[in-house]
């Protein structure tokens, strides 16, 4: 049996719904294939700003995580470095996230999935699970569809205009679009992972945070899921992979005992038992990227086409952040605005760039001989953002370096609301002098011209997203502007 649709997704984590649902939200005909039958368990448990307030925000999905009880994550506490004190950073550090939207959350992914996966049905995405997509189907050098399994055993395809493959890094067919992966040759640790049923909380403000605690072996994690649960992971060098595959559980609960800071906050908690937690993971080879990232017809989103080391949990901002990229492009082919080579390009030189700045940054992060303060002044010079040292490290963390509406959304309405509390006020005369001059809008709106009257004199480059010359994004986030 075969199906036509607008576009064909392939896995049902944040990248594919996020994709799917931003086709799906103008409109288009959408399928998504997803190998499992949610909820399913998966790693990757500590959000940021930019996935909780300006992706699930326009995917309309925000007040939903926000009312699901996650626990909320206001920055990160970091036994890092040279320092032997834990130093924090809050992701209010930058102006750009006032209060209430300086937060995240740490979420168990099954829940966190399962709530943007039924988002996607109800506006309209066909969703079926237990499908795992087997090929890829091209006719003439374009993809055209692919080839599945249904829930009953059955072959079949589905035709699709687009085809995004957000598989994971289990993805069976992202070898399609630039062949094989590329490994980092930096980023070659492995992680072994567990639960346990309780543990320690840091003081507050700080109890939500993720605590990330270096030891010789490498660092452990420490994610506060729920009051009865927490996830605590080792994120080590490739030489104690034997040790690991021989015994998970001892390799795992060794390095527990090795980090002290880690090690007190667990004193007497027992080991998660309740399925899915009751496991111990291995994960290795995870950091890796493409050399292309679309072919005509098909393109790759998420963990399919790249991730990079998990210390500044950047997998699900990545990863629903690209696929919108190519959600956009998508989009723009579809209506006919975009020729679809350039929307693709643009996806694939914005999704680079901010894939690029996390890779260049960790890997100063990981020089273990500096300070708090070195590893600000990192993140500046890798954002090029126009704040100080540590707001540039809180825009890094937050995952808003891109500057994309997408993920400033909150700001966005944050900064309207402030406008229009100073026209107000303009109008009821109750203020002397022109109050809107105060406003965040008005003076980002001379701030672009000043920058931009610079690059005309002086041809030096824009803090603005993407490169000059480069699409600019219509007023949902969905595609991208006829240029
Ligand atoms: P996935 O979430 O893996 O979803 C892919 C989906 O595709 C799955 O549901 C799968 O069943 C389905 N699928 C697979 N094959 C097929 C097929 N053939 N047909 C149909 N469907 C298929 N990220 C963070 O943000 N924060 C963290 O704290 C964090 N910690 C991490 C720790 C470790 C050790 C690692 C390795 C990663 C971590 N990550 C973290 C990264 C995070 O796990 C991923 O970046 C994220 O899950 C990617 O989402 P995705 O939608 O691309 O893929």
């Amino acid at each position: 049996m075969t199906s036509e649709y607008d576009l064909v997704v392939v896995g049902g984590g944040p990248a594919g719904a996020t994709a799917a649902t931003a086709v799906a939200l103008r409109g288009h005909r959408v399928l998504l294939l997803e190998r499992d039958t949610f909820p399913r368990y998966q790693i990757g448990e500590s959000l940021l700003p930019a996935t909780v307030h300006g992706l699930c925000r326009l995917l309309g999905v925000a007040d939903e995580v926000a009312r699901a009880g996650f626990t909320p994550k206001r920055g990160g506490t970091m036994r890092w470095g040279r320092d032997p004190e834990p130093w924090r950073f809050s992701f209010s550090m930058t102006p750009r996230l006032p209060e209430p939207t300086a937060t995240a959350f740490q979420v168990e992914r099954s829940r966190f999935d399962e709530i943007l996966l039924r988002n996607a049905e109800r506006v309209g995405v066909e969703v079926r699970e237990g499908s795992p997509v087997r090929r890829v189907l091209s006719v003439g050098g374009r993809v055209r569809g692919v080839e599945y399994t249904d829930r009953d055993g059955t072959a079949r395809t589905a035709q699709g205009r687009y085809v995004i493959d957000a598989s994971g890094n289990t993805s069976r067919i992202h070898s399609q679009v630039g062949g094989a992966r590329v490994y980092s040759e930096f980023f070659r640790n492995l992680a072994v992972f567990g639960y346990y049923a309780g543990g320690r909380r840091l003081p507050e403000p700080d109890s939500g945070n993720i605590f990330c605690a270096a030891f010789d072996a490498g660092w452990l994690w420490y994610i506060p899921l729920r009051d009865d649960l927490t996830s605590v992971g080792a994120v080590i060098a490739p030489e104690h992979l034997a040790a690991v595959q021989r015994d998970p559980r001892g390799a795992w609960q060794d390095m527990i005992k090795a980090c002290p800071e880690v090690d007190r906050l667990l004193t007497d908690v027992p080991l998660a038992t309740e399925p899915p937690y009751d496991r111990i993971r291995v994960r290795k080879d995870y950091s890796y990227g493409k050399t292309s990232l679309w072919v005509p017809g098909m393109a790759l989103a998420g963990d399919s086409a790249c991730f990079v080391d998990p210390v500044l949990s950047s997998g699900v901002h990545l990863a629903t952040y690209g696929a919108l990229l190519a959600a956009r492009a998508v989009n723009s082919a579809l209506d006919g605005s975009v020729p679809e080579e350039r929307g693709f390009a643009e996806f694939e030189a914005r999704y680079r760039r901010e894939y690029g700045v996390f890779h260049e940054f960790l890997i100063a992060f990981y020089d273990m001989e500096r300070g708090e303060d070195s590893y600000f002044w990192s993140a500046k010079k890798v954002t090029r953002v126009d704040l100080d040292e540590a707001a540039a490290f809180a825009e890094l963390a937050g995952g808003l370096v891109s500057g994309d509406a997408s993920v400033l959304a909150a700001e966005r309405g944050a900064a309207a609301a402030e406008l229009d509390e100073a026209v107000g006020r303009l109008a009821d005369g109750t203020e002397r002098g022109n109050p809107l001059l105060s406003t965040r809008i008005v003076a980002d709106t001379f701030r672009t011209g000043n920058d931009l009257e610079e690059q005309a004199l002086y041809g030096g480059p824009l803090d603005a997203p993407a490169a000059a010359g480069s699409l600019t994004v219509a007023a949902d986030g969905l595609s991208w502007l006829r240029p």
